[in-house]
C-alpha cells in the first residue's frame, strides 16, 4: 500500500516529465496538477500508476484523459482567477478539480448518471474551488448560467460548437476536440470582429453524445 508521500512524489514526477518537459510552463497550471490527487479519480487498484502518462478507463466506455492532454487544453484557455468556466463532460471529475483551482467558479455537465454521482462524491470530499455539477446533455451548454469566460469540451464533436460559442463572453476562449476525418483540439477565441480558430494538436477523445442518456 502506497502512502501520501509516494503519491506526492509521483505527482511531482508527472508534472516535471509529462508536463513541464513538453512545454506546459504556466505556473498556475503546473501548481494545480501538483495539488489534485489523480489517484482518487481512477480505479484504486492502480496505486501510483494513476500518475502515468496515460488515459484510463473509468467505466461505461469512458476515460479519464491523459494529464498532458488536459494540461495542454487548460493552458490554452489562459484561465484568470476571476473567470467562470464551463466544462462539458465531467467524467471522473479530475479536470473539474484542476479547473476549480484556476477559476472563480466552475460549471460542469455530465450526461451519465453513474459518473455524475461518482464525481460529485469525490469532489465533495476534496478542497477545491467553487464547483456546480449538473446531470444532462451538455452539447447545448448551460444557458441559464451563461455567459462563460472559458469553455472546455472533453468529448469529441463533429462540428464547430456554435451554440457553445454563443455562451462565451467577449474575449472568451473555448477549447474542444473536433473530429473531421482526423481529430484535433481546436482553440476558438471570441473577438470583436468574430471568432478566430487555431488547431492546437492531434488528439483522441470519446465522442460527445447528443440527447439524454
Ligand atoms: N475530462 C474528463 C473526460 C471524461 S470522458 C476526465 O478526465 O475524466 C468524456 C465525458 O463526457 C464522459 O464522461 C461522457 O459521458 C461525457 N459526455 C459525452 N457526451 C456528453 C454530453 N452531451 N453532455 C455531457 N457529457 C457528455
Amino acid at each position: 500500500m502506497e502512502g501520501i508521500v509516494d503519491y506526492k512524489i509521483a505527482r511531482k514526477r508527472m508534472v516535471n516529465e509529462q508536463l513541464f518537459n513538453r512545454g506546459i510552463t504556466d505556473r498556475r497550471v503546473l501548481k494545480a496538477f501538483l495539488t489534485v490527487p489523480r489517484h482518487l479519480f481512477v480505479d484504486p487498484g492502480l496505486g501510483s500508476k494513476a500518475y502515468d502518462d496515460s488515459s484510463f478507463p473509468i467505466g461505461y466506455s469512458q476515460t479519464i484523459s491523459q494529464p498532458y492532454t488536459i494540461a495542454l487544453m487548460v493552458q490554452a484557455l489562459q484561465i484568470a482567477e476571476n473567470d467562470r468556466v464551463l466544462e462539458i463532460g465531467t467524467g471522473s471529475g479530475y479536470q473539474t478539480a484542476i479547473l476549480s483551482l484556476l477559476a472563480k467558479e466552475v460549471f460542469s455537465i455530465e450526461r451519465l448518471k453513474v459518473l455524475f454521482e461518482k464525481a460529485s462524491k469525490i469532489l465533495g470530499t476534496l478542497k477545491t474551488g467553487r464547483i456546480n455539477l449538473k446531470l444532462g446533455d451538455g452539447s447545448l451548454g448551460w444557458q441559464s448560467r451563461a455567459p462563460f469566460d472559458r469553455i472546455i469540451v472533453s468529448a469529441s464533436m463533429k462540428e464547430k460548437p456554435v451554440e457553445l460559442l454563443n455562451q462565451l463572453t467577449d474575449g472568451g476562449r473555448l477549447v474542444a476536440p473536433i473530429y473531421r476525418g482526423t481529430e484535433n483540439i481546436f482553440l476558438f477565441t471570441k473577438e470583436q470582429n468574430g471568432i478566430s480558430q487555431t488547431k492546437i494538436a492531434k488528439c483522441s477523445f470519446v465522442p460527445l453524445k447528443r440527447g439524454e442518456a
